[in-house]
């Protein structure tokens, strides 16, 4: 048994970044990881040939290159071994009639792509992306800042004073609309509305989900803005900056170590004991990142001792699933609607707006969708590194699926467990980029399919599969996430806190709790 300041259940980012800042503050932090390595949805593995290098979750770092943490460590990250690859052609979509639409971080290049579909559009995304910078400010201090009342209406206040009556009321719009609503009221193409709208399904913001709009708007005007960027050899060399940074500092990383019970007394956190029974003390901090739903009854095996918090970490929805597929290539997809196709990050098999809409429902409803949408990413495009010479690697990301089937929309694949069907699942997902890239198939050297309930079993923060920990839906973003009381990392238990993707400001690599809880707890 061993004392620390502080504990930490799980090494996702976020837990790494509160653990670093915290150790760098002198405080003693261990963070104990159930897996072999750290990372959680962040990792790069050789998954399926030897020298063929894949992210298993995220690949796209802009949020973690964006985030407050990088802007305060960049200089130690950078010495501890941190690279991002910069991408200038970010993502793309291909159509069944045999075109494209790409946005590329020069905006002449995306300006005359869209004047090709509409003159009016082309116009829409100049005056859209003059303007980016403004409308930024006041969403990244939204995203960037502790959810409460206060902060909230800091960022009210200064949005009123900065954009009148009318432009704050603009921007209330933005965070309220479906994708559809703010795509029809500002594009006219539909291949433009599509090739945006994807955005919204990277989280579980279908077309006509209110609150969804503010996806595509960010990813596409801040990819315009800034491009994008991925980790050079992997989206893991975050993860290896941080234990680096972290370790530095003293502090201590066990992985092969399950968390099964986090230790209360008298309603508050005192430590941990492993699944293999060891115990440790946390003297000032508990911080899990995890799921919701793993601490009543399990975590906490006697609750919280508060039962609304319980029943509202129980009941925390989560998002349809998501399938892996990773290919080992000859070479990249010959996308028959334009060479210049394999030049992107993303090429996006998501063609209309109804399509997106129609996938979605379908995942809902428990059905393999007939036609998913796809996520294809070209990281060798980028980083040739992460292949041998001339081989490629291809990240497929399949939106969105049920936890479990109950159904086939295309009556193929018989309803059964995903251990049974991911293949034949995997199979018609490789259909659909076959149709834009004839020849895929003869290009396959290895591949590896995870299903939803692999992702889970990996990372049991990704319940069924939800990439994301928990539906961003507005009752369950903002001061609702994870429930309405709990939103700043807080729980009924002193001195344990929550962290991670199921808490503001939500998924992604931009260690946003893991930060702002570490600044709260070192005092700065
Ligand atoms: C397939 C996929 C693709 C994605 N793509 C992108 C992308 O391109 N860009 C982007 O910004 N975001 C992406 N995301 C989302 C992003 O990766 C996650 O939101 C983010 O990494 C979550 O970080 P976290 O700190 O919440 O912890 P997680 O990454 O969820 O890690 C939690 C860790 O805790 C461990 N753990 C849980 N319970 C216990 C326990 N009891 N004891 C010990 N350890 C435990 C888990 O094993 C895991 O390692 C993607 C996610 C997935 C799954």
């Amino acid at each position: 048994m061993s004392d620390f300041d502080a504990i930490f259940v799980g090494a996702g980012h976020n837990s790494l970044a509160c653990a670093t800042h915290l150790a760098l503050k002198g405080w003693k932090t261990a963070v104990f990881e159930r897996n072999p390595v750290s990372g959680g949805a962040v990792k790069t593995r050789e998954a399926t040939l030897p020298g063929f290098r894949h992210d298993l979750g995220a690949m796209n770092l802009s949020l973690f290159a964006g985030s407050a943490f990088h802007r305060k460590y960049a200089n130690e990250l950078k010495a501890a071994g941190l690279e991002f690859a910069p991408v200038a052609d970010c993502f793309a979509s291909v159509f069944p009639d045999g075109r494209w639409f790409g946005v590329s971080s020069d905006i002449e290049k995306t300006v005359a792509r869209l004047t090709e579909f509409s003159a009016e559009d082309a116009a829409t995304w100049r005056r859209l992306a003059g303007g980016f910078m403004g409308e930024a400010e006041h969403l990244f201090r939204l995203l960037g800042s502790p959810m409460s009342g206060r902060a909230l209406a800091g960022t009210a206040w200064n949005l009123w004073r900065k954009k009148g009556v009318s432009g704050a009321l603009d921007t209330g719009k933005l965070l309220l609309s479906s994708p559809r609503a703010w795509l029809d009221d500002t594009f006219a193409s539909p291949h433009v509305k599509a090739t945006l709208a994807a955005w919204g399904m990277h989280l579980d913001f279908a077309p006509d989900i209110a609150g969804g709009a503010v996806f595509p708007y960010l990813e596409s005007m801040a990819n315009q803005s800034f491009g994008m960027v991925i980790g050079k050899g992997g989206a893991d060399t975050i993860i290896m900056a941080l234990e680096g940074m972290l370790t530095a500092a003293g502090g201590r990383i066990f992985h092969n170590a399950d968390v099964a019970e986090i230790l209360t007394q008298d309603g508050k956190a005192t430590g941990i004991r492993l699944a293999d029974g060891e115990t440790h003390t946390a003297t000032k901090a508990l911080i899990a990142g995890v799921a919701p739903g793993a601490l009543p009854g399990k975590l906490l095996p006697k609750g919280s001792g508060n039962a609304g918090f319980d029943t509202a970490m129980k009941k925390f929805r989560h998002a349809p699933g998501t399938m892996m597929i990773h290919l080992a290539l000859d070479g990249l997809p010959d996308w028959t609607a334009g060479a210049e196709l394999k030049n992107f990050a993303y090429v996006h098999v998501a063609p209309s707006l109804d399509q997106m809409a129609k996938t979605y429902a379908q995942a809902v409803a428990g059905l393999l969708p007939d036609e998913p949408v796809l996520v294809v990413g070209q990281p060798t495009a980028i980083d040739p590194s992460r292949a041998p010479e001339g081989k490629h690697v291809l990240w497929v990301q399949v939106r969105a699926l049920p936890a479990e089937v109950r159904g086939d929309a295309a009556g193929t694949i018989a309803p059964g467990h995903w251990d049974a069907i991911k293949d034949a699942y995997a199979d018609r997902a490789l259909a659909l980029i076959e149709k834009n890239a004839p020849g895929l198939a003869q290009k396959i050297l290895g591949r590896a399919v995870l299903s939803p309930i692999d992702l889970e079993r990996d990372n049991p923060n990704l319940v069924g599969g939800d990439q994301i920990c928990g539906s961003h839906h507005i009752a369950q973003n903002f001061l609702f996430r994870p429930a309405p009381g709990f939103a700043a990392w807080n729980t009924p238990v002193r001195n344990l806190h929550l962290v991670g993707a199921a808490t503001w400001p939500g998924a992604g690599t931009g260690a946003g709790s893991g930060f702002m809880l570490a600044q709260r707890l070192a005092g700065a």
